[in-house]
């Protein structure tokens, strides 16, 4: 079973109206709310794969109420602690083409329910074979604590896949002991390394080959309607994707997380690894939804994404 992390989830509120007006009253019909936060977006999607996940996190009050109900009503199993806190509400308004969002930050937690949930996420670990983290850390939580949850999964030597960015993710990379994967896009690995990363094959390798970088197993470098470009051990690849008709590209990331963590916990091949991981990315991205994906359209993408090993 996949063990996702999200530690500070939100219920997502989307508000379509045709015109924004500022400073007046804004009356919305139909409104789409979901459990969301990077790490539930990847919790769905593997659950649209079939796979057997097991979502974990901190969350409270009527927001947490909600977002565990949500999860139960997608027969997502779920483990969160639950705090004396309220969780948090993301809104988007869509309009005329644009997206303005407004996003809470979220409780701030005591270092006590850091603790605490260090040893839940201990506990968890025996029934898990891989974990996925996402996402930011709730304020109040040290900015190693995802390295913290690294090492205790290493000494049960489960590998653990990291999607985060900015302070979280750096200090992850500081130590030694490295997350078996990595998957960030090239705005976060320039932000992460202080340099400038494009789709060009010479600024990518230069990037996966950082001395912050060694060790790691699986670097995934997604770019978007690119593909991605992934060092695996000391060999690279280039993935290339279609040409499709783009619906809504956010929570692709998630997606790809979700496929890639999916195909490694079947053993699969490297070539299948990538190519599951990229196909849930462009599912994402067909679909209305965040964090969505139709598995029906699943070998119609997959068999035109391209695999190639390059020196
Ligand atoms: P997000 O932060 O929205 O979750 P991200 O920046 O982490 O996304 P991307 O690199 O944008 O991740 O997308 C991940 C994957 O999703 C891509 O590698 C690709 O497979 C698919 N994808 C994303 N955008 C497109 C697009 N416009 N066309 C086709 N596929 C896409």
């Amino acid at each position: 079973m996949i063990l996702t992390v999200t530690m500070n989830p939100s219920v997502d509120i989307s508000y379509p109206v045709d015109q924004f007006k500022l400073d007046d009253v804004n009356r919305v019909e139909t409104v789409r709310k979901t459990a969301g936060g990077k790490g539930l977006n990847v919790a769905r999607v593997i659950a649209q794969m079939e796979e057997e996940v097991l979502a974990t996190g901190v969350l409270g009050g009527t927001i947490g109420d909600y977002i565990v109900q949500e999860l139960n009503k997608s027969n997502i199993q779920n483990d969160f602690l639950r705090i004396d806190k309220e969780s948090r509400n993301c809104i988007a308004i869509l309009h005329e083409g644009m997206q303005t969002e407004i996003l809470e930050a979220g409780p701030t937690l005591s270092s006590e329910e850091g603790e605490v949930f260090l040893e839940k996420f201990a506990n968890l670990l025996p029934k898990v074979s891989i974990v996925t983290i996402s996402g930011s850390l709730p304020k109040g939580l040290p900015p190693n604590f995802y390295q913290q949850m690294l090492e205790i999964s290493q000494e049960k030597g489960i590998p653990v896949v990291v999607d985060s960015s900015g302070e979280p993710l750096r200090q992850v990379l500081l130590h030694k002991e490295k997350p078996f994967a990595i998957k960030p896009n090239t705005a976060e690995m320039s932000q992460l390394l202080g340099f400038k990363v494009d789709a060009e094959i010479g600024s990518l390798k230069q990037a996966v080959n950082h001395e912050l970088l060694k060790g790691i197993e699986w670097i995934v470098v997604s770019m978007g309607s690119d593909g991605a470009f992934v060092r695996r051990a000391d060999e690279y690849y280039r993935v290339t994707i279609p040409k499709i008709d783009l619906v809504n590209p956010v929570g692709s990331g998630d997606a790809t997380v979700a496929g890639f963590a999916v195909a490694l916990n079947r053993h699969e091949t490297i070539e299948k690894v990538l190519k599951t991981a990229m196909t849930t990315g462009i599912l994402n991205t067909v679909e209305a939804g965040t964090g969505y994906i139709n598995i029906a359209k699943f070998n119609q993408y997959f068999d035109s994404v391209k695999v190639e090993k390059i020196d």
